[in-house]
């Protein structure tokens, strides 16, 4: 009797030792990538600089999809691409075809860019900023429609994948991202930054790595030449793939808008801070992750972001003759914005994202080029250990600068809406509307912190 009591009791203890692992095998994951190397000489993203169009590859680049299938069958997926960004008027066809090919809703599929500046240039994101050539415009439309065809395959393959998993979160740090605004505007400005490291593991039932995501919020700007490039972000793939055979490594770049990898300019510094990031990664997995479980739960909105008054028509038409390229060709593109609406817009619709785990991961997944402050604010509310805050996802349409940065000014305080094609900076209280509405998304997924 009292033999059979205790082997009753250890049975009881080892199912409740192991039943965080049971729930954890209810997870089905999927990873896939997909080449999207340019296949002809094109216009290089992000710097207005550039004069002409790309002059061969020195390394492949990719879109990558992970779908996660939590235990009520509801699939969430991110994507991630060594790009520039995702415009809304390329994210919403994939979104559009994801739903109709798949089902997905909008609320669970991400859109992520490593925002590298040796990716080719998609749709008519920063068409200001680049003296393109005629005979651009059709490669670049050409490599666009490619683009959204192949990210809407990888995540068929992703679900074609699915498997039993694993999953599991942590979070590291690598140090080389410096807050550039004290390097571009003023040496005695604060300079925050977030040099955290997010990591979700995917592991198979058998333990082996299938896929890792892993954020960090830095501008991929280290290599500004003629070859096409995922930056650090390609390296630190290129040495988790080779690391961990088998498995996909898809980078997010998280909210690194007025961070840089400094120094930088050479093509050893980028693979050295590959190589820093990939070392941090390998450190998470190999301590002790946090397990998640499902159900994943989701939440997408749009928030209308006021604009500052623009300039007058008259404003606009002097400054087509300008000495500033991108100055006069922004002013072309908003007086032709006039020709046909007889006015400018004077918000924009902003798009915020949530996903929250079951074991405690909460992620904001945020548009445009986000600035530290807004993941530092959010860290503070929500918590350090369990919260990835993206930015550059779904809608990479101007810089999102936080109250502090939009009253220093500066490119990221206003300028970049030049290249960026908008009307007017922001006007004062764009910080209070975008956290509000990721408050707002937070409660609906999971009851406030
Ligand atoms: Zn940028």
């Amino acid at each position: 009797m009292a033999k059979r009591f205790l082997v009753l009791l250890a049975l009881g203890a080892f199912a409740a030792v192991e039943s965080p692992a049971l729930a954890q095998s209810r997870w089905k994951a999927g990873a896939a990538k997909i080449d999207i190397t340019p296949r002809e000489s094109i216009w290089m993203a992000g710097y207005g600089m550039r004069t002409k169009p790309s002059e061969g590859v020195r390394q492949e680049i990719y879109a990558k999809a992970l779908v996660l299938e939590d235990e009520t069958g509801t699939r969430t997926v991110l994507v991630t691409s060594d790009l520039l960004g995702f415009p809304r008027e390329v994210s919403d066809p994939i979104a559009a075809q994801v739903q109709q090919k798949y089902g997905i809703p909008r609320a669970r599929l991400a859109l992520n860019s490593s925002h590298t500046h040796s990716g080719p240039v998609i749709g008519r994101m920063l068409h200001p900023a680049y003296p393109l050539t005629p005979d651009q415009e059709p490669v670049i439309q050409r490599y666009t429609e490619r683009l959204i065809g192949q990210v809407v395959e990888v995540i068929g393959s992703a679900i074609a994948n699915l498997q039993p998993a694993q999953v599991a979160f942590g979070q590291g740090v690598a140090g080389f991202a410096v807050n550039r605004r004290r390097v571009t505007l003023r040496r005695n400005l604060p300079g925050p930054v977030d040099q955290d490291v997010p990591v979700l593991s995917v592991r198979g039932a058998d333990g082996s790595l299938r896929a890792v995501a892993f954020g960090y919020a830095c501008h991929n700007t280290v290599l500004a030449d003629y070859e096409i490039n995922g930056d650090y972000a390609g390296f630190a793939q290129e040495a988790l793939e080779q690391a961990h055979p088998g498995a996909i490594a898809l980078f997010v770049e998280d909210c690194g808008a007025d961070a840089n990898p400094l120094p930088r300019r050479s093509v050893d510094l980028a693979r050295k801070y590959g190589q820093i990031l990939a070392a941090a990664v390998d450190e998470v997995l190999r301590g002790k992750m946090r397990p998640q479980s499902g159900p994943v739960r989701a939440a997408f909105a749009l928030v209308d972001v006021p604009f500052q008054k623009p300039p007058s028509r008259a404003e606009f038409e002097s400054r087509l003759h300008g000495h500033d390229a991108s100055v006069a060709r922004h002013a072309k593109y908003m007086l032709s914005i006039l020709d046909r609406d007889g006015k400018l817009p004077d918000r924009y619709p902003y798009p915020v994202q949530v996903w929250r785990f079951g074991g405690g991961l909460s992620w904001i997944i945020l548009g445009g080029e986000v600035v530290v402050d807004y993941s530092l604010r959010f860290k503070k509310q929500y918590g350090w250990d369990d919260l990835w805050v993206a930015g550059y996802s779904n809608d990479v349409f101007a810089y999102i600068p936080s109250e502090r940065v939009l009253e220093e000014g500066g490119y990221e305080g206003g300028g970049a809406m030049i290249p960026y094609g908008q009307p007017a900076p922001f006007a004062a209280g764009v910080e209070g509307i975008i956290a509000g509405k990721v408050d707002d998304l937070m409660r609906r997924t999971g009851g406030a912190h």
